[in-house]
């Protein structure tokens, strides 16, 4: 995958393993395959929806994009720039231009610091605070709807929704092109998830933000993502834009998923029950990893790995097709 000016992250065969270790000399017996061979894109401005089960590699790929966990192989280029190319202490600008929103803001937040401090902190330690600090601290809280007042409180003392408002104020606080949303409603009532989803694409609007937004809730995804990732045990399954994901699934994880939310308007299928466990990431099936539950599964889907079909913007790797 060639990476064009308008990508602002072009991930090429991407692999993150985990050693396994057993025994008193603590000898490594195997590997997690988390990250396993991953490849995508994400233009300027986008928000990309990356989806899949819990253990399927989401949040270790977002982490290894941010370089918090350090591939085996393969290339991250952020802006044009191959990220494995430097060392953490040497990532510097770069760094500070990639951010990341948590699920639960109530571990983010320190809990010992106010409000003032946590979203200037980064400013401070990149000695980016425009004239007061206080100031500066208010004008990111009122892009997050929240007022003055909030400068000198605790984390303890606000909502959940309010905490999130934090975190996001955090986020932008350092003028970043890419966040990783890693669950970031998930924790929240509903009715307040629609309120920080709409505040995440106003601020995309007003930022020219991209967001790689990590959400198990493919209603969610579908509400906010302009393109959307399907993973399945470490590895890309499908992508193409949300409604054709969505309302035209591909792949058979794909429909399975797809199959169990409910969408007003759309038309679904009756439910795919997937049998049988999700294998493990040390000891992935041969050919196609998702043969072992695969309900259309073939006998050429336990041999060989399924190459990339195109068909427009849409994507999927499946010997269907
Ligand atoms: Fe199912 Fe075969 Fe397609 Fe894999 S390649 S999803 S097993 S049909």
């Amino acid at each position: 995958m060639e990476p064009r000016p308008r990508h602002i992250l072009t991930i090429r065969d991407l692999k993150t393993y985990f050693p396994v270790k057993r025994g008193v000399i603590a000898r490594t017996v195997g590997y997690v395959r988390a990250v396993d061979g991953v490849s995508l894109f994400m233009e300027k401005k986008e928000i990309l929806g990356l989806v899949g089960e819990s253990g399927c590699g989401k949040t270790t790929l977002a982490r290894t994009v941010l370089m918090l966990e350090k591939p085996v192989s393969g290339q991250i280029l952020f802006s044009g720039k191959d990220l494995s190319g430097f060392r953490r202490h040497e990532l510097g600008d770069l760094r500070k231009r990639l951010q990341i929103i948590f699920q639960d803001p109530v571990a983010s937040l320190n809990p010992r610091m106010n409000v003032l401090d946590i979203v200037t902190e980064g400013l401070v330690q990149h000695g980016m605070v425009e004239g007061n600090r206080e100031s500066h601290a208010a004008r990111l809280l009122s892009e997050v709807g929240l007022g003055r007042d909030a400068l000198y409180r605790y984390p303890h003392e606000f909502s959940g929704g309010q905490r999130q408002r934090i975190s996001i104020a955090r986020a932008i606080s350092l003028r970043p092109d890419l966040i990783v949303c890693d669950e970031p409603v998930s924790a929240l009532d509903v009715s307040v998830q629609a309120q920080i989803i709409n505040l995440l694409l106003a601020l995309r609007e007003r930022h020219g933000l991209s967001y790689l937004f990590i959400s198990h809730d493919l209603s969610v995804v579908g509400y906010i993502a302009d393109r959307i990732a399907v993973m399945y045990l470490g590895r890309i399954v499908e992508t193409g834009p949300s409604g054709d994901v969505m309302e035209t699934p591909k792949h058979p994880y794909s429909q399975a998923l797809l199959s169990a939310v409910p969408a007003p308007g759309v038309h679904r299928k009756k439910r795919i029950v997937l049998s049988g466990e999700t294998p493990s990431p040390m000891t992935p099936p041969p050919g196609c990893v998702f043969h072992t539950r695969c309900p259309k599964v073939m006998p050429v889907c336990r041999r060989e790995i399924p190459k990339e079909t195109v068909s427009g913007r849409h994507h999927v790797w499946c010997h269907l097709y």
